[in-house]
């Protein structure tokens, strides 16, 4: 078998194409030979980002708004969280799809291919004089290789073992413009709780982008979906009863399921190297994978740069983070507590700043420890000893 690139990115999504921008603006990789294959051509606005983040990074100037201010509502408690040294930041997918697509027009080294791929060829025990080689199959029996695969393809179904749990994160979201002006485009709700909880854990975000426009999502932790217009009706309630909005249309909607799993998802297998949710890069306990992949993507680059093992690169943070996870959703899955107490009781006990560096796995023990004290340990500790077995 024969190199025919030195890498392939397989899957331009978020994943895909966070590395592939990484790569085109480092004169290392100018010299490399790049193919990247998606099934689709990535032309619609079919979702949006938020994270949150202390320093502007590679996708600042994309960036369609941004608070410095956050809201948080329950029954239980509520405030106004003080979030610095972050802001909260909101990208939508359109804007990166063609931002990395323009960046890259200009690297002749960054081959394109609309394909729907197969499989990754299991190459484990293949070398090219001393380098291991990697490659994928596509649809028509095509096989394709490089020294490395990237890959941020979910070729099928999680599945989980008995000792995991697999949540799902789904949500529907609209965004609205008001014949009004209602909204304060400097601050966003990053969840409310006061909606029905009868499904489990379920909770609304508002990010309003101007004083008349803002996406509104409707979000639960459950193991199983809704039917569709459970989510449109929720909705329409939320934005009539809670934000007491009459006059709006809806602009635009999206919809997303995202795993919210305790799986442990391969790094890497021989040449091919998983990114993305494929690469268990959505936390578990929230389901936000925007950041995980930025800093997965960045240690990938570092790597390859140093001449590093691609295969490594789980830190202790991640280790402890996956373990506080798991005991997260086996409280929820054993409905020991209901997530909006939890979600109220630590936001109640912590500063709101400490909490988003905890939910990135960026924390220090001191902090990890004032969390889990802000939940009642009655509850908690017997579902971490449980994991910990
Ligand atoms: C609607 C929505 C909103 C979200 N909002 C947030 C958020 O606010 N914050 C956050 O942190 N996370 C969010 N997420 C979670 C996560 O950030 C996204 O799912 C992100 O896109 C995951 O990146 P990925 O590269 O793993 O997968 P994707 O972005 O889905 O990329 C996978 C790519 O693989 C391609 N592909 C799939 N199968 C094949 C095949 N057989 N052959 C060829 N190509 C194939 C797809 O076309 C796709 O382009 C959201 C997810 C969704 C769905």
């Amino acid at each position: 078998m024969q190199k025919q690139y030195d890498y392939i990115i397989a899957g331009a999504g978020c994943a895909g194409m966070s590395l592939l921008m990484r790569m085109v603006a480092d004169p290392f990789f100018a010299s490399k030979k790049i193919l990247v294959v998606d099934a689709d051509t990535k032309q619609q606005n079919d979702r949006t980002w938020c994270f949150w983040e202390t320093q502007p990074d590679l996708f600042e100037s994309i960036v369609h708004h941004k608070w410095n201010k956050l809201d948080f509502y329950s029954d239980h408690y509520s405030s106004e969280l003080s979030i610095n040294p972050y802001t909260y930041k909101m990208i939508r997918g359109i804007d990166f799809y063609n931002y990395v697509k323009n960046n890259a027009s200009s690297s002749p080294n960054v081959e394109w291919r609309k394909a729907s791929i197969k499989k990754l060829v299991d190459t484990t025990f293949e070398f090219v004089g001393t380098n291991e080689i990697a490659g994928i199959e596509l649809a028509d029996g095509e096989i394709i290789y490089a020294d490395y695969v990237f890959c941020s393809i979910l070729f099928e179904p999680i599945k989980t073992a008995a000792h995991e749990y697999h949540f799902l994160q789904h949500f529907k979201g609209w965004e609205i413009k008001t014949a009004i002006d209602c909204f304060d485009s400097s601050k966003a709700i990053f969840m409310d709780f006061r909606v029905s909880q009868k499904h489990g854990t379920t909770f609304m975000y508002v990010l309003p982008t101007s004083a008349n426009t803002a996406l509104i999502e409707y979000t639960l932790f459950t193991e199983e979906l809704l039917e569709d217009d459970s989510y449109n009706v929720a909705l329409r309630k939320y934005i009539s009863e809670q934000l007491q909005i009459i006059d709006y249309e809806v602009l635009h909607e999206e919809k997303g399921v995202i795993p919210m799993t305790t799986k442990k998802f391969p790094y890497a297998k021989g040449g091919n190297i998983y990114i993305g949710i494929a690469g268990g890069q959505a936390k578990a306990s929230s389901g936000y994978a925007f950041k995980y992949i930025q800093k997965r993507t960045a240690a990938l680059i570092d790597a390859i740069k140093n001449g590093k093992n691609l295969s490594y690169g789980k830190k202790l943070k991640d280790s402890k983070g996956h373990l506080y996870d798991a005991v997260l959703l086996n409280v929820l899955h054993n409905r020991k507590m209901p997530g909006d107490k939890i979600f109220a009781a630590i936001f109640k006990g912590n500063k709101a700043s400490n909490v988003l560096a905890f939910l990135d796995n960026e924390s220090s023990l001191l902090i990890d420890l004032k969390i889990m004290n802000s939940v009642p340990t009655r509850i908690f500790l017997p579902a971490a000893l449980e994991e910990l077995m």
